[in-house]
């Protein structure tokens, strides 16, 4: 039995469909909420075989991951999962209607769970290698390379100690700055120290046979054993977010308050590699059903007062 109106608009409709959105459309379902859950793939993660560090679902693919939570939320009647690419959104807090092709969707509420679009360097093997042999996370993809040649690509001096940490996985990391920027001395020493090899020449290309890395071609003529290379690759937001005109952090990262997830435009909430560098699938579920709970709680005070509920 629906709990509003039915002619009225959703209660809230989540834009994207990864673990964030899928999270927070099973909240919001269980809390009786009528939601529209719309997502355009492709999926982030989507040149990767296997999903890992996702307690109870460890290396399970990706798509197997997503089928699951959809079929589960198929038993809730009072959600609705489209496969809608969300253009535009206008409209203000309780009012706000979202454009998908000629449709015109109207909503109380909205969570931005998009995600956030990679931007590849121009590296050569670079793309057929991403989610195979390159990746973002070494809990994500570490253990299969485990002792094996790593490598680390730095596109600037702030992340450095990634490499180091990755010595927990590998014996034999080298560091790639591709002379994109001066190494800090302190930094080389530290690197040194923790056993990580630097390199300051140019990435020519990236060896590989099939899916497999096999080194690093640097621009000199030399090469470098490598079986796995870590990046955090540049990233852009879809354009349905660039348009919102969002208040940005000083990474170009959503900003949310962290208690409620409400973006800088009331009434629009956001979740997920949206908001944030600590970029897992498990941190964007958790994000989704906290963002779902606030709007929740929310949304129902309000319904109470109007008389709805
Ligand atoms: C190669 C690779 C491998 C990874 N492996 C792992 C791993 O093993 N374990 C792990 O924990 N994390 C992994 N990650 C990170 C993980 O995939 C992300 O942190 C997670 O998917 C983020 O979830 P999300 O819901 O925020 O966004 P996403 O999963 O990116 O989902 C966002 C969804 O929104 C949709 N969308 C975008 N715009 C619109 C629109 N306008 N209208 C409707 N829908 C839209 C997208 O198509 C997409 O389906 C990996 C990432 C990469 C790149």
């Amino acid at each position: 039995m629906a709990i509003v109106d039915p002619n009225m608009p959703y209660d809230v409709v989540i834009v994207g469909g990864g673990p964030a959105g899928l999270s927070a459309a099973l909240a919001l379902g269980r809390a009786r909420k009528q939601v529209l859950l719309c997502d355009s793939g492709p999926r982030r993660n989507q040149r990767a075989a296997h999903l890992h560090n996702f307690v109870t679902r460890d290396g399970t693919p990706p798509e197997e991951f997503r089928q699951i939570a959809r079929q589960q939320l198929a038993r809730y009647p009072n959600v609705k999962v489209r496969d809608l690419r969300i253009e535009s959104i206008s409209g203000a807090k309780g009012a706000f209607t979202l454009r998908a092709g000629q449709e015109a969707l109207e909503a109380r509420r909205i969570i931005l769970c998009v995600g956030m679009i990679d931007e590849p360097p121009p590296i050569e093997g670079f793309q057929e290698l991403w989610g195979h042999a390159v990746f973002q996370c070494p809990y994500c993809h570490g253990w299969e390379a485990k002792e094996r040649p790593w490598g680390y690509l730095a596109r600037d001096s702030a992340m450095l100690h990634f490499a180091i940490m990755l010595r927990g996985w590998s014996k034999e990391v080298t560091v790639f700055t591709g002379g994109a920027f001066e190494l800090p001395p302190h930094d080389r020493a530290d690197l040194e120290e923790a056993g990580v090899r630097v390199e300051t020449a140019a990435v020519a290309r990236l060896m590989h046979q099939g899916l497999s890395l096999q080194g690093v071609a640097l621009s000199d003529g030399r090469s470098v054993a490598c079986e796995a290379l870590f990046i955090h690759p540049a990233q852009r937001h879809v354009e349905v977010i660039a348009a919102l005109g969002l208040s940005l952090d000083q990474d170009g990262l959503v900003k949310v308050d962290p208690m409620t997830r409400e973006t800088s435009i009331p009434g629009v909430y956001a979740a997920g590699d949206l908001c944030t560098r600590a970029q897992g699938a498990m941190f964007a579920a958790a994000a989704g059903i906290h963002a779902a709970g606030m709007v929740n709680h929310e949304l129902t005070a309000a319904l109470v007062k109007e008389g709805l509920l």
